[in-house]
């Protein structure tokens, strides 16, 4: 049977195999296969419901107790709010196994609930039990009906649940259909695949062989075997993306010839006798770090990471200046218009005391401009170009790039990076910026492929920012706290989330906001606001008031979150900061605090919160510390969550193993990587034939191997 075939698998046929690819993103077997459960029920541990109350840790505060796994039947259905959008419109159960009696809930598919289930039938339902006000219930649960004993599939032990959808489960493919398609063909055909890693890794690492994992990780015989074939897979998934990033580091520093930059020049002595301050002793290393890079005749691709604050754009300029010294261009590349605006603003005035033309080209650039600019940037007489992704357009051509600074990187990924080494007849050095800082783990992975350099030390005379957490019942002695700031001559952000959710009301909540402080500070002080829907015009024109002072308080969205820089703004006000990540509420953070002044940062949040939020908030109050902030972010939210990594070009997307979970498998992983690397980059020796076939299966297409290898 041909692997790619799905439909042609007992039990699947045309209309089943169309959701599975429709739904599940499922084309092979193989695929299929690799559609791992998401959870496992243990069928062994049937739970009563008379015992869940003693299972609530704190009864009366709404908690929601861990997955379990009831049997027993439904008695009762109503379906409520007929007729009405939204929550309003549910289907209630009752359950009972004569122990007690449970609530169940369903908000969507109540049509399938209703058709299927029957009353007094028996069933095993497994959900997560939440209380209010003493009474139980489990919303959306997974319901099973009960087997006859001698049905080989009511025996105990762990079963796995798939993920479905709404639209599958009304064509009767659920969590189960998908099992037994799974089971039928791997009794069918016990080792379908040819192993995926090389002997003497599966020998010495202990792992369990390929196949095996395979129908472990669907039909463990035991909790054992479930947990060696999850370290075996994540092992794997790991491995091979390190292998990637390793080899493509270990390529490009031999490979790759870069531009040498022998001489620092007038352009950077110049301009670095009028700097007003003195380099911190981290800029300056830094600085001595991509000197050394840029002069060694290799390629530089180095990550700088910094604090917000830290300083980061003098070490770009500097660094751009190398550049120009040598008889080469650079550019300067930013996530967002503003931010663009900003650096070509502050910019322009010191470099062109120095003698260099610089541009800015966005999306908003006139065609007459931006021709003009093309014009300059290829006969030359533009040394530094300053923009947003309108910058690796093809039509923007260099007579001469030599570097490339990307700041707030975590926006681009690996791809749009590689677009600009087209920029050159070779690739131009390359420096990426990040404020985010980013976990040990998650940096490997996501920036394996990178040298990295750390900014650790702010300027001096910077007061550590001051965070206070306020429940929005608290609200009056705010605008008392914010009024006796303005009143020392300071000014102050207030910053509110988007409700995603809901487009009609996305802004709302900003544009109250406005309404509230003009009232709370008017008239003696004025308000500005800023968020996303606004023309780019009015917003610049609302941002440089705030930024000239002659507003006090800007009400704003996230659109201030990257790189604007206020010194005299000494407070900032998040609203329902629990709507926010622990990153992006750094970031925020990271506009005050800029000034010599005692700053503050006070999270206003709603007076109930969840375990987890109120974690969130305790981290924000305890440290200013980016690195512990990042961790603690991972651990409480996972990867997944982080504000950019989706965007952040990893290669290929992990089915299995979790970067917040899995560090220390990653780091064996990665030693693995390294050792074969160093001892066979091309992977040429017979028992690696299998990694290199690996590889060309798994990135194929995905990465620009002609630029590296
Ligand atoms: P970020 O790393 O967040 O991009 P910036 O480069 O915007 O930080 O720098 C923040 C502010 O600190 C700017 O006003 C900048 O001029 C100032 N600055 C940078 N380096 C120093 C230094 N060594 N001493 C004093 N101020 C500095
Ligand atoms: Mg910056």
């Amino acid at each position: 049977m041909p692997l790619s075939d799905l439909q042609y698998i007992p039990g699947v046929g045309p209309k089943k195999a169309e959701l599975l690819e429709k739904e599940c993103n499922l084309h092979s077997i193989e695929e299929l296969l690799g559609y791992y459960p998401y959870r496992y029920v243990d069928k062994s541990k049937v739970y009563r419901i008379c015992d869940v109350p003693a299972m609530n840790p704190s009864p009366g505060s709404g908690t929601t107790l861990p997955f379990i796994l009831l049997r027993g039947h439904f008695t009762l259905f109503t379906e409520e709010g007929i007729g009405m959008k939204g929550p309003q419109h549910h289907l209630k159960a009752l359950f009972t196994d004569g122990t007690g009696v449970i609530e169940c809930i369903w908000f969507n598919g109540i049509k399938y609930i209703q058709s299927s289930v029957q009353k007094g039938r028996e069933y095993l339902i497994f959900g997560q039990p939440k209380e209010f006000n003493g009474t139980y219930s489990i919303s959306h649960p997974e319901i099973e009906t009960v087997k006859p004993d001698d049905d080989p599939e009511s025996k105990a032990g762990l079963y796995g649940m798939y993920n479905t959808s709404e639209k599958m489960k009304r064509y009767g493919v659920n969590s189960k259909t998908i099992q037994r398609i799974i089971l039928n063909y791997l009794q069918k055909n016990p080792a379908p695949f040819p192993e995926t890693l090389p002997a003497y890794i599966v020998e010495q690492q202990k792992l369990m062989p390929y196949n095996q994992a395979i129908r472990q990780i669907h039909f463990p015989a035991n909790a054992d075997n479930l947990r060696r074939a999850q370290y075996r897979l994540k092992f794997e998934e790991l491995f091979y993306l390190q292998l990637y990033l390793v080899r493509s580091f270990k390529m490009r520093h031999q490979v790759n010839g870069g531009f040498h930059f022998s001489r620092i020049g007038d352009y950077f002595n110049n301009f670095y006798n009028l700097i007003p301050f003195e380099l911190t002793n981290a800029q300056k290393r830094v600085l001595r770090e991509i000197r050394a890079d840029v002069g060694s005749g290799k390629q530089m691709n180095r990550l700088l990471q910094g604090d917000v604050g830290s300083g980061k754009t003098m070490v770009a300029t500097l660094t751009m200046l190398m550049a120009l010294d040598n008889g080469f261009q650079a550019c300067l590349m930013a996530p967002t218009e503003i931010l663009a605006t900003q650096h070509y603003d502050s910019l322009r005035p010191q470099l062109e005391h120095v003698g260099i033309k610089v541009a800015l080209l966005t999306g908003s650039t006139t065609q007459k401009n931006r021709r003009l600019i093309h014009e300059q940037l290829e006969n030359g007489q533009l040394n530094i170009l300053i923009g947003t992704h309108a910058l690796i357009e093809p039509d923007v051509k260099f007579q001469n790039l030599g570097m490339v600074v990307i700041d707030e990187q975590h926006r681009f990924g690996v791809e749009q990076r590689s677009k600009l080494w087209t920029k050159n007849h070779r690739p131009p050095h390359v420096l990426v910026m990040t404020a985010t800082p980013i976990p040990r783990t998650l940096a490997m992975t996501v920036y394996g492929d990178l040298d990295v350099s750390v900014i650790d030390e702010l300027p001096p005379g910077r007061k550590p920012i001051a965070t206070i957490h306020r429940w929005d019942s608290q609200r009056m002695g705010l605008t008392r706290a914010i009024r006796g700031e303005l009143a020392k001559g300071h000014q102050a952000y207030i910053v509110y989330p988007l409700v995603e959710e809901n487009e009609k009301l996305k802004y709302k909540a900003v544009e109250q906001g406005f309404l509230d402080a003009q009232r709370s500070f008017g008239p003696e002080y004025r308000v500005a606001m800023v968020h996303g829907r606004m023309r780019s015009k009015d917003k610049d024109a609302a941002m440089q008031r705030f930024v000239q002072n002659e507003a006090q308080v800007l009400v704003a969205t996230t659109v201030i979150e990257v790189g604007v820089n206020v010194p005299n703004a000494s407070v900032m006000v998040i609203e329902n900061a629990e709507r926010f990540g622990l990153s992006q509420l750094h970031q925020l953070r990271g506009r005050v605090g800029r000034g010599a002044e005692q700053s503050y940062c006070i999270l206003v949040t709603s007076d109930k919160l969840s375990s987890d939020t109120r974690q969130r908030i305790d981290v924000m109050c305890r440290t200013t510390d980016g690195f512990e902030i990042a961790e603690a972010d991972l651990r409480l939210r996972g990867p997944g969550d982080l504000e950019g990594t989706q965007q952040s070009g990893l290669a290929f997307d992990l089915k299995i193993a979790s970067l917040a979970k899995d560090g220390m498998i990653l780091e064996t992983a990665r030693n693995w990587a390294k050792q074969i690397v160093e001892a066979d980059p091309m992977l040429e020796s017979q028992p690696n034939g299998i990694l290199r076939r690996r590889m060309q299966t798994l990135f194929a297409g995905k990465v620009d191997w002609s630029m590296i290898s």
